[in-house]
This record gives structure tokens, C-alpha cells and sequence, in this order.
């Protein structure tokens, strides 16, 4: 078979421990026999982040801006035990901070569903994709523990020097706490059109909500913000795609998701989103089992596996043990990847390839091999626990048989 030609190359981000080994395990079985890989690669691996003083994070975000589409490996957080254990000259921030800070984008997350697994609410057959904002609110606060007998204002000065005064509360009788939060219109209008944006590329309804009756200015400003953007610049869209866009109260989009079957784009606040994609990924069973791809405003793509870079499992890998590591996750985020590059450079045979890696993936789960972490969960009678290796070979006996 010829391999499948590519045009623009994708933005490739190799990352850390077991995902790294993986990495090169899904490259090696399941994408260069097939495809002729174009890819710009940078190496955001702890060693070599610390080597550049982390330029190299910054060059592959600026990379993905010029190229539209980037796929990326789990990368280490440096804490105070990873400062130690790999000599680092300093306390690099979260690779995935950095990039969502120049991409300015929405982290949309969603689970990959199969038979046999069974969430742990049995009618979500379809998945949920949570959007989370990534600004503001309760995670750039101002916050003061506050003595008995203090008046506390929220002042604002305009850049004309008026101010504007308005008493929080009056601690008589007790001492107490304030917060003050805020967001900006700038933020919350690129969050609703990559909400949006990505609704339409899906084809799945978008539902948004806040507690707009109790926060009248502040949750009520996202609400009005998300609503002018989708009359003015969606609703025909929308019509055309045949999918909605539904605002409800948080309260009331908690109760509806708990009773629905799935199948739709939940969007949240930053605390919302916080909260409830934990909830929603442990409800669908695996963290290794859920996507992520963070979307800019202006159309460029991030695809990633949800989770870390299984440390646990590479301390093991290192001392020769067998692993049997989930590699889906990180598979899909090469086929997100390879199917939104066939998109946006018009390769039919790139998007068809990438389908069917993703069905061959399922179907091998599906017929009873999976690992270790599947095997805990899966209802199947024939299953077989296979290690990370032998995995990645039956989806690629199972990828031989589909081409
Ligand atoms: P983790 O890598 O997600 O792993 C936590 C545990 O979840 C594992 O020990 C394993 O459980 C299970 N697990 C996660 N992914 C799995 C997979 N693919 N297959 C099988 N089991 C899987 O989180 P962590 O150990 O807390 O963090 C390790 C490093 O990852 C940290 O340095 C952190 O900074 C980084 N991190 C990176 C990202 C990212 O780049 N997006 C996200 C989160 C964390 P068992 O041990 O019980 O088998
Ligand atoms: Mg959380």
C-alpha cells in the first residue's frame, strides 16, 4: 500500500515518562507504515524544556498558531520532587498553561465510549463534552480574612478618576471573609465562539449555564454575552447544522444532564468546569479513556490525552517490569489530530485513515483485548488483558483487515 500523502505538517509535542514511550509505540505500529508524516517536532520533554530555558514550549505554541493543528504528549508539571530529580534550573510552569495562555483557548474534553464498560450512570450512552473557561472568577482572586467591626466596600475607579461605591458588608458583631472576582467581556466572548465554533465542527447542541437569577450583573453578563453572540453571528448557522443552542440555569442543566443520554457540548464557567468535568470523566470509568483538544477563538486545534504521564507505571517500564498502559487516549489525540489536518487541507484518504484507526481501536476493545485498567472495569466475559505493547499490535491487526 502507498502511504497516505500529507501537505501542511501537523505541530507535533513529545512529552514525558510513559506517555513518551507510548508516543513512539503509536508512531512506530499504527502511523508511519501508513502515512507519510509531515509534522514539525518539538521536544517538550522535562530534560530538554530545562536544556531551553522553556523556549521550546513557547516555539510550539507559536507553531501551532502558524500551522492550525497541533497534537501533544503528556507533559510533567514541575513540583519540588522534579526540581531534585531532574536537576532543573527552575520551577518550569505547566507546559499546558503556557500554550492555553497564547492560544487563548476553550479545553473542550471528551469520553471515548465503548461496549462493556458501562458508565456509572447507565443512560449516558452518548458523551459529554465539557467546555471549561480558562479565565478569571474564584481563580484570580483578591480575598481577605476581615476583623470584627469592619466595613467592607467594592470600589471601582474609572479612568477618569469617578468612583463607584458599594458596601459588601458591615461586620458587626462577627469577624468574616471577603472575595473579590472578576472577568473580562474580551475572555467571555472568545469562550462562546469557541463553544460555538466547536459545536458546529461537531454537529452536537451546545447547552451553557450560570446562576444568572442570583448573580444579576456578573453571572448575568456571561449569559447576555453568550446570547448576542450566537443571534448575531450563529443562529443561521446553527439552523443550517440542525443543532441548538440551550441556556438554562446551572441547577437546572445539573438535573437535565444527570437524566439525559448524552451526546451534547456542556459548557461551564471556570469553577463549573472544574467541578464537573472531574465528575463527568469518573462517571464514563477511565480517565484514560477521555479526550481533550483545546480550541482557539480563531480555528487552531490542540488534541491531547485527558491524563498525566502515568509516572507509576513508567517507574515499573524503567525496572524492566511489564506495563499494560491504557494508550487510547493518546491515540485519539493523533487521530483528532490527523483527521482535522485532512479537513483543513481537503485529504479525504488522511480523514478516512483516521476513522478507521479509531473503529479498529474500539473494535479491539470491543472483542475483548484491552489493559489492565479496562480489564477492572469491563463487563465482557471474553476479555483478555494484554500489556501496552501488545495492544497497540492487535489495533493494528485490527487497522490491517479495515485498509
Ligand atoms: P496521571 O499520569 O494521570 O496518572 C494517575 C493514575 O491514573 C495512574 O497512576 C494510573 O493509575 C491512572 N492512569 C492515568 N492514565 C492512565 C493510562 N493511560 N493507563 C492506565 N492508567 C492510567 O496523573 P499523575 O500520576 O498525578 O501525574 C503524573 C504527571 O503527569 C505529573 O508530573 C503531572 O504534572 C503530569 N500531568 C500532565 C498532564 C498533561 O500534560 N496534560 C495532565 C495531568 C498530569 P494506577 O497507578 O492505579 O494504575
Ligand atoms: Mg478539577
Amino acid at each position: 500500500m502507498e502511504k497516505i500523502k500529507m501537505t501542511t505538517p501537523l505541530v507535533e509535542m513529545d512529552g514525558d515518562e510513559m506517555t513518551r514511550i507510548i508516543w513512539k509505540m503509536i508512531k512506530d505500529i499504527l502511523i508511519l507504515p501508513y502515512v507519510d508524516l509531515k509534522s514539525e517536532y518539538y521536544d517538550l520533554g522535562l530534560e530538554y524544556r530545562n536544556e531551553t530555558d522553556d523556549k521550546v514550549t513557547f516555539d510550539s505554541a507559536y507553531a501551532t498558531k502558524k500551522y492550525g493543528v497541533a497534537v501533544k504528549c503528556a507533559t510533567i508539571t514541575p513540583n519540588a520532587d522534579r526540581m531534585t530529580e531532574y536537576n532543573l534550573k527552575e520551577m518550569w510552569k505547566s507546559p499546558n498553561g503556557t500554550i492555553r495562555a497564547i492560544l487563548d483557548g476553550t479545553v473542550f474534553r471528551a469520553p471515548i465510549i465503548v461496549k462493556g464498560i458501562t458508565p456509572y450512570i447507565p443512560t449516558w450512552t452518548k458523551p459529554i463534552t465539557i467546555a471549561r473557561h480558562a479565565y478569571g472568577d474564584v481563580y484570580k482572586n483578591t480575598e481577605m480574612q476581615v476583623p470584627e467591626g469592619s466595613k467592607c466596600e467594592l470600589v471601582c475607579t474609572d479612568k477618569d478618576g469617578n468612583e463607584i461605591r458599594q458596601t459588601i458588608h458591615e461586620f458587626d458583631g462577627s469577624a468574616g471573609i471577603i472575595q473579590g472576582l472578576h472577568n473580562i467581556d474580551k475572555s467571555i466572548s472568545s469562550f462562546a465562539r469557541c463553544c460555538f465554533n466547536y459545536a458546529l465542527d461537531t454537529k452536537q447542541d451546545i447547552w451553557f449555564a450560570t446562576k444568572d437569577t442570583i448573580s444579576k450583573k456578573y453571572d448575568h453578563r456571561f449569559k447576555d454575552i453568550f446570547n448576542e453572540i450566537f443571534a448575531a453571528e450563529y443562529k443561521e448557522k446553527f439552523d443550517a447544522a440542525g443543532i441548538e443552542y440551550f441556556y438554562t440555569l446551572i441547577d437546572d442543566a445539573v438535573a437535565r444532564v444527570v437524566r439525559s443520554e448524552g451526546g451534547y457540548i456542556w459548557a461551564c464557567k471556570n469553577y463549573d468546569g472544574d467541578v464537573m468535568s472531574d465528575m463527568v470523566a469518573t462517571a464514563y470509568g477511565s480517565l484514560a479513556m477521555m479526550t481533550s483538544v483545546l480550541v482557539s477563538p480563531d480555528g487552531t486545534y490542540e488534541y491531547e490525552a485527558a491524563h498525566g504521564t502515568v509516572q507509576r507505571h513508567y517507574y515499573k517500564h524503567l525496572k524492566g517490569e511489564e506495563t499494560s498502559t491504557n494508550s487510547v487516549a493518546t491515540l485519539f489525540a493523533w487521530t483528532g489530530a490527523l483527521r482535522k489536518r485532512g479537513e483543513l487541507d481537503g485529504l479525504d484518504d488522511l480523514c478516512a485513515f483516521a476513522d478507521k484507526l479509531e473503529k479498529a481501536t474500539i473494535k479491539t476493545i470491543e472483542d475483548g483485548t484491552m489493559t489492565g485498567d479496562l480489564y477492572l472495569l469491563s463487563s465482557l466475559e471474553n476479555k483478555k488483558k494484554v500489556n501496552t505493547e501488545d495492544f497497540l499490535l492487535a489495533v493494528n491487526e485490527n487497522l490491517k483487515a479495515m485498509l
